[in-house]
């Protein structure tokens, strides 16, 4: 990873808005109702600027536009596939050349330190897409040996027009979770940004212009989930949903294809990830990256470690240890190169955090430090660490997507696996310690899509990523990822018996 180019800089109040209309066709518009919404940062709670809200109607628009630029002999769909490659690639280096604007700007929308915007945020982005590009033109069906004079063959085809409707947690990094595969596969997209940060998905949008990706293929629509995104769940021209965000809002997204036209679904769910220390774990390490897999990205990530369980010999020492280091985590200013923790994105998660924080007291668990705001402007929160925690508690069960650590205690393996197992979710897990057969015997034991083994968070283009149970359906990122934007189409030809 590259370092960012310059030390503490005030650049907040130097970041221009370029963009805050909808893009369609590759051109900006307004939307269909003349209403706007007003984007907000998080670090002041103070105004940044009115985005233009779609709804319907601009779905709608949309929508149209990129059926069209699906047509049979569109510029599209006649491109040779390495020419899509080719326009990836330059999106990717498009994306390198504005990288200290876009990771101003996602700083700015998200509250996020900026030295994580630009150096992780912008980095995994920047390898997603040029993951991708390398795949367009690798892309391949098979022969197949059959009965009779006929020969076979498959050939993965585009599933068509894809609805991605994506979180505030990264809002670069899911833009190219979605696009990068959906684009090399041959896909055109109609994508919605979260309301709370649309602003560098609208920039992006700019880019895919000056790229060269023809008109229709890729549509930016801004807006609320339950006008704009509803609109593109229950659209009938819509081919496929992937989604990434909470549980509850994938319950819907799954019904509204059921009563629509059965569109293929891929979600990206919520998660209460078990992180399992034992105590021949190498405990500076563990306590670092346990720390590490909570409170990283003001812990908004659906695949936090955010179950703690130690093993009862070292509990009380891990205990201690994490609340030294969590004391330790500076908090404030993520313009501010010092800090390591921003704020979190919006008054409702700020709300929401404090009230389960606030259950935790009420329930017993035990507040070792923090619990409060941080600071008097902004959603800032201080690093929270919760240690003798019940599994019934309710910050042992839901997704709290803060800086708040929950440590409980374990004995054996086998009680262990039974407790990190029961909850809806199913999305990572992660286990330290020096042992292979205790690493395995929890890899194997956990359900959960992703094991990490003495690491947190390793997340690559390389490699799938997605929930077991109520944490999704489908897998991002890698071959796996790939194989849900394609539809496999069979096509049989008969070989004459004699020539005539
Ligand atoms: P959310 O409501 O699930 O939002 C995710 C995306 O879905 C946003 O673009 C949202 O639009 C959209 N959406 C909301 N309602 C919709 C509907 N009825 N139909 C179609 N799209 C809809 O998540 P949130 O409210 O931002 O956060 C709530 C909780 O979700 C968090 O506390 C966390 O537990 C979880 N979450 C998980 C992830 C993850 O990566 N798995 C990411 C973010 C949040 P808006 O712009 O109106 O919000
Ligand atoms: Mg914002």
């Amino acid at each position: 990873m590259s370092s960012p180019p310059s030390k503490k800089q005030k650049m907040s109040a130097s970041t221009e808005i370029k963009y805050t209309q909808i893009f369609i066709n590759n051109e900006w518009c307004n939307s269909v109702s003349g209403k706007t919404f007003t984007n907000i940062n998080p670090s002041t709670g103070e105004k940044v600027c009115e985005v233009q809200e779609g709804d319907k109607a601009d779905v709608d628009k949309a929508v149209k536009a990129a059926k069209e630029a699906f047509r049979w002999n569109s510029p599209w769909r006649k491109l040779d596939a390495s020419e899509r490659g080719r326009l990836l690639n330059k999106l990717a280096d498009l994306i390198e050349r504005d990288r200290e604007y876009l990771a101003r700007l996602e700083t700015l929308d998200n509250g996020k330190p900026y030295k994580d915007s630009y150096n992780i945020d912008l980095d995994l982005t920047l390898k997603c897409y040029r993951y991708y590009a390398g795949w367009a033109d690798k892309i391949h069906g098979k022969t197949i040996p059959v009965d009779g004079p006929y020969m076979s063959m498959t050939r993965l085809e585009p599933v068509g027009v894809c609805g991605q409707i994506i979180p505030w947690n990264f809002p670069l990094l899911m833009q190219a979770w979605k696009l990068g595969p959906a684009l090399c596969a041959g896909n055109v997209v109609v994508l919605k940004p979260a309301e709370q940060t649309p602003l560098t998905a609208l920039y992006v949008g700019s880019l895919i212009k000056e790229a060269g990706f023809p008109p229709g293929v890729v549509n930016v629509v801004p807006g609320y989930g339950p006008t704009a995104g509803a609109a593109i769940s229950g659209h009938p021209d819509v081919d496929k949903v992937a989604f990434t965000g909470s549980t509850e809002v994938g319950h819907l997204i799954q019904q509204a294809a059921g009563a629509t036209n059965l569109k293929r679904i891929t979600l990206e769910l919520g998660g209460k990830s078990p992180n399992v220390i034992f105590a021949d774990a190498d405990l500076d390490t563990a306590v670092e990256m346990s720390h590490f897999a909570l409170f990283f990205n003001q812990g908004q990530c659906c695949c936090a470690g955010s179950r703690t369980f130690v093993e009862e010999s070292i509990y009380d020492e891990f205990v201690r240890r994490s609340v030294e280091r969590a004391k330790k985590r500076k908090v404030g200013d993520p313009f501010d190169d010092q800090n390591e923790q921003g704020a979190q994105v919006d008054q409702e998660q700020f709300d929401k955090i404090m009230d389960l924080i606030e259950s935790g007291k009420k329930e017993g668990a035990n507040l070792q430090c923090g619990g409060k705001r941080s600071g008097d402007k902004g959603f800032f929160i201080e690093p929270t660490v919760f240690s003798d925690v019940q599994d019934d508690m309710r910050i042992a069960q839901e997704e709290i997507f803060g800086p708040v650590m929950q440590i409980m205690k374990f004995k054996d393996v086998d009680e262990l696996i039974e407790r990190a197992n029961k909850t809806i979710y199913g999305l990572a897990a992660s286990v330290f310690t020096a042992s292979i057969d205790k690493a395995m015997t929890v890899a194997h034991g956990i359900r959960a899509g992703t094991v990490w083994v003495n690491c947190y968070d390793v997340l690559q283009a390389q490699v799938p990523f997605g929930g077991f149970k109520q944490s999704g359906n489908g897998r991002e990122l890698g071959e796996y990822g790939l194989q849900q934007y394609s539809e496999v189409k069979t096509i049989t030809i008969k070989i004459p018996e004699k020539n005539s």
